[in-house]
């Protein structure tokens, strides 16, 4: 097997991704922005064939009644998507359609939204309430929210980015050099892959669902959640915007719609459900029968369909950080005597450039781009501003995002032992 060892080639040494989904590419681009030679590893032939292979999905953020740091992320996720689509004109490249519209069938939920936008103070040209013309219902309007193309927009970002790709490449293991027994550079890592053995400065560990099969993230409590959309041809419906109502119908691209989504995270089988189908058609008639263009013979069996998998965590916030060495802490030490040990406050330790970015739940198209610049920064250690950054990231939000709060939580209970 041949042993490759990537040398200093910018002052910024070189760091391998593993993962060519959305987060991964997300990454990278973070990366070539602070011009760090990048090696992408991914164990499918092409970028985008997992969670972010679907051929439709919507960006939009979520948003909470009154602000919670879980909105206050996604939302500042959202504006910087916004930003970035803009600045790459990524509209030239990337297939899509303006405008979400985000139904608010009860009363609860038209008071939950009314007061986000007070609260989150969201500017009339982000989002407004207008009835939706199909069910005649108000609605959390998004002008420029968007169905787009989750592979096209992976693929642009990689093209943008540049790494060295290695596809058919599965990242098998890794592991630090022990600083004390050579005299290189600190923080070296060494990866196996399938192939080959590379060599690097930086690790970021974007594999989706895969997660599990790296002992070192098996500790984080994430699941796999089975997701199946509906691929319907464009002319059976009308809407010109996308329509959320638990489910969603996008607007046309390439004289495609997609119907979704399901969840379940209990039955993950890869085979397609027809039932799920035929249920999702029966929900969008229910909801938005006026968007069904009238007088077609349809077997909506014959739809075509996609299951995919999505990594969501325990509290469904996304886990971005550098990644905790769970092996070092002597949990035989109950956590609620830590700060009472050696009479010195308690630190993680942590691999210092390892980054983990994945639990992106059902958002991740939202929120990759800005998890990707919070990761990098963090292990890069350096704050950098950009011409693409002109938001600022409040530090209680980059904490929350970060891994140790499980670590944390789990050892409260005894749950790390
Ligand atoms: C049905 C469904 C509908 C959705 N709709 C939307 C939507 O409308 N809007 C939205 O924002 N989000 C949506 N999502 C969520 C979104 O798709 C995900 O959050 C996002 O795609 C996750 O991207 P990722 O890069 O983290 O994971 P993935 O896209 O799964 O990428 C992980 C990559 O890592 C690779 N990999 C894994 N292990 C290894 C290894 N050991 N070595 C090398 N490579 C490896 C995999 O092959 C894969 O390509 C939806 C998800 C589902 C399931």
């Amino acid at each position: 097997m041949e042993t490759r060892v990537f040398e200093k080639e910018t002052d910024g040494g070189t760091a391998i991704v593993v993962g060519g989904g959305i987060s991964g590419a997300s990454v990278c681009y973070a990366l070539s922005k602070r011009k760090i030679k990048t090696i992408l590893l991914e164990s499918e032939s092409s970028p985008a064939k997992q969670s972010s292979g679907n051929p439709i999905g919507v960006v939009y953020p979520f948003l909470t009644k009154h602000k919670t740091t879980e909105s206050e992320f996604s939302y500042l996720a959202y504006r910087y998507f916004l930003e970035i689509w803009e600045l790459l004109e990524l509209g030239n490249k990337v297939p899509h359609s303006d405008g979400i519209h985000f139904l608010l069938e009860t009363n609860s939920a038209y008071d939950r939204y009314s007061n986000a936008i007070l609260s989150h103070q969201i500017p009339i040209d982000i989002a407004f309430l207008e009835k939706e013309k199909y069910s005649n219902l108000y609605s959390l309007f998004f002008p420029t929210g968007k169905a787009i193309s989750p592979v096209a927009l992976t693929m642009e970002l990689l093209r943008l980015a540049n790494p060295e790709t290695k596809y058919n490449s599965r990242l098998l293991s890794w592991h630090t050099i022990d600083k004390d027994r050579n005299d290189e550079q600190d923080g070296k890592l060494i990866c196996q892959t399938d192939t080959e053995t590379l060599s690097a400065n930086y690790l970021f560990l974007t594999q989706g669902y895969q997660f599990a099969n790296d002992p070192t993230l098996q500790w984080i409590p994430m699941k796999q959640v089975r997701g199946q959309i509906v691929k319907i041809p464009g002319s059976i419906c009308k809407n010109q915007s996308s329509i959320l109502y638990g489910d969603y119908i996008t607007a046309e691209i390439n004289g495609e719609r997609v119907l979704g989504a399901s969840f379940d995270e209990f039955h993950l089988e890869k085979e397609p459900r027809i039932k799920e189908t035929i249920m999702m058609w029966e929900g969008l008639q229910s909801h938005l029968k006026n968007v069904i263009v009238e007088n077609q013979t349809l077997d909506v069996k014959n739809f075509g369909t996609r299951v995919s998998y999505r990594t969501q965590s325990q509290d469904r916030h996304p886990v971005v950080g550098k990644l905790p060495i769970v092996s070092q802490l002597d949990t035989t030490v109950k956590y609620q005597n830590l700060f009472r040990k050696n009479g010195k406050p308690f630190q993680i330790p942590y691999y210092e450039s390892v980054g983990i970015l994945n639990g992106l739940g059902s958002r991740g198209l939202t929120h990759a781009l800005l998890a990707g610049e919070i990761l990098v920064n963090q292990v890069l250690n350096k704050t950098m501003k950009f011409l693409d950054q002109k938001i600022e990231i409040p530090e209680h939000i980059i904490q929350s995002l970060k891994p140790d709060r499980f670590l944390l939580r789990m050892w409260k209970r005894d749950q790390l032992t």
